[in-house]
């Protein structure tokens, strides 16, 4: 236990992957600095996984499907309970470990790890749900019904940004149905998947349910998303990338949901409670330093309370503190890598030239980026359509409530959006109305919870992940009929 953590890290020995209950190191000794954001400097270094690699993972995972899936479903929760478990005492290296790879901030990183063990103990009370129906028939003597079975291997691939949660949400309800898995985690946060390995190494988990191969897009992902015997990609990431796994998922008829990026808008109408609304969008956009999926990226105001609401909100963004993450008093840490700041600066002063005024920040000091809000946007800039995945967001004007709607579904993205507003009426017209896949009246963009249905629509991303609607995306639907006694064929 503990093989992953910060100090043995710190000797910056070659971390190893796990295939097949094995830690091993890659087969072409290829290895890869783990970098922290908030020194730039690595703290770890990680093994690359060959293409052998993972197709040993594959194989493995194969290998492995049937004795799993036949695993009484009381050993399969005491596993998931146990791997819980086993998260909650070691909770304060798992948060530090989070922190040090990611630059989380002290707000973020133990409600990733709470995240994780609530994930775990939702999908252990999954194992035995899900089930099949019976129909009546059309047939004299037939019995009719449907089984729910697993798919057989299936594989993820993980983002960064909160990379021990959204890897163990996937792992998690995959293992609950009765599937094996390998994972791809982000290479900007590969401990965090390994460390979910150890995690059920040490819960007594079988060997080849679980495999972990850190690695490169090009040599992982590739494989991962072409091979037959994943029956499954479950991607979370950029919309950009997950355009292309689905179109190389078509091509090969490979089953895929995808989480991708978000545009949110959080609306707030003229009767809203200012203060209250001020909070909400603070913390829907500066979060985790904006670097998350369903961030208020696009305040939409109602004219009567726009100025108001301008002022008061970059009032706010000033007392926000930016800096080292580690300080409780943070809330806005570096972000993932200096590149991230560089491209938020282009996006930036590109729609300043097209007319976008910034009221404060809009700088950064190495990987850390200001608080800041854009005022004077309109639909066709850059800041208004794109990710900008940083404590960046922009407030418009809307002269009415249909204008705020138009506003809010005017863009490709679909994934969280929020209203505040004490008019019930509109807000339910909202969440009628809204695209997105989710909607939140009365609260920030932001909010997610390991039972419920979470994902996107339009270039969010399509397919839900959470509960049982995980297990429906993880599992096939199996029609089985009886014939009772004999059916009179035609001829
Ligand atoms: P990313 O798309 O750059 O990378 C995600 C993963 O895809 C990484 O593991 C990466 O190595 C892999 N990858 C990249 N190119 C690939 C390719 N060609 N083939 C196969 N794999 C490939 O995303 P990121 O920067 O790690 O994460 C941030 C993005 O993720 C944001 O857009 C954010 O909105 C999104 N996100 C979405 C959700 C959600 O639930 N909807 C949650 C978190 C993050």
């Amino acid at each position: 236990m503990n093989r992953i953590d910060t100090h043995l890290a710190a000797s910056l020995a070659v971390q190893p992957m796990f295939i097949d209950g094995q830690w091993r190191p890659g087969g072409d000794a290829a290895a890869a600095d783990d970098i922290n954001p908030a020194t730039g400097q690595a703290f770890a270094r990680i093994a690359q996984a060959s293409a052998q690699d993972v197709e040993d993972a594959l194989a493995s995972a194969h290998r492995a499907r049937v004795a799993w899936a036949a695993m009484p479903a009381p050993e399969r929760e005491a596993l998931l309970l146990g791997a819980a478990e086993i998260i909650a005492q070691q909770a304060d290296a798992i948060r530090d470990l989070i922190i040090e790879e990611t630059g989380s901030v002290m707000l973020k990183a133990p409600w990733e790890v709470g995240y994780a063990i609530e994930c775990l103990r939702v999908a252990a009370g999954c194992v035995r749900r899900p089930h099949g129906d019976t129909f009546p028939t059309s047939q004299p003597g037939q019995l009719s019904m449907t089984l729910r079975q697993p798919l057989g291997v299936v594989a993820g691939i993980a983002p960064f940004n909160s990379p021990f949660l959204l890897a163990m949400k996937k792992v998690a309800f995959a293992l609950a149905a009765g599937n094996t898995f390998v994972l791809k985690p982000s290479e900007l946060a590969p401990l965090s998947g390994l460390k979910i390995a150890e995690v059920f190494e040490a819960a007594g988990l079988p060997p080849g349910v679980l495999n972990v191969v850190p690695g490169s897009a090009e040599i992982v992902g590739q494989k991962l998303v072409s091979d037959p015997r994943v029956r499954l990609l479950t991607f979370t990431g950029s919309s950009r990338v997950g355009r292309l796994l689905a179109a190389e998922a078509g091509r090969h008829m490979k089953r895929v949901t995808l989480e991708m990026g978000g545009k949110s808008p959080l609306v707030v109408l003229r009767d809203a409670d200012l203060d209250y609304a001020v909070d909400a969008a603070a913390f829907g956009i500066f979060y985790h330093q904006g670097q998350v999926c369903m961030a208020s990226s696009r305040l939409i105001v109602e004219a009567p309370l726009y100025d108001a609401f301008c002022e008061k909100f970059v009032r706010k963004a000033h007392g926000i503190k930016v800096g080292d993450p580690r300080d409780p008093a943070t809330i806005v840490g570096p972000l993932i890598r200096p590149s991230q700041c560089d491209f938020i600066a282009r996006q930036l002063a590109e729609s300043v030239a097209q007319g976008a005024r910034i009221l404060c920040g809009g700088t950064h000091d190495g990987p850390y980026f200001q608080p800041t809000v854009v005022a004077d946007v309109t639909p066709d800039m850059p800041i208004y359509q794109e990710e900008s995945f940083g404590p960046v967001t922009s407030i418009l004007r809307a002269e009415d409530y249909e204008e705020a709607l138009a506003l809010a579904n005017n863009t490709s993205a679909g994934l969280s959006s929020a209203i505040v507003t004490n008019d019930m009426q509109k807000a339910m017209d909202f969440a009628l109305r809204a695209e997105s896949g989710m909607v939140h009246i009365n609260d920030a963009t932001i909010s997610d919870e390991p039972h419920i249905a979470f994902g996107g629509v339009k270039e969010s991303g399509f397919g839900r992940e959470g509960g049982m609607a995980s297990i429906e995306e993880m599992t096939e639907v199996k029609w089985v009929t009886i014939q009772m006694g004999k059916r009179a064929f035609p001829f």
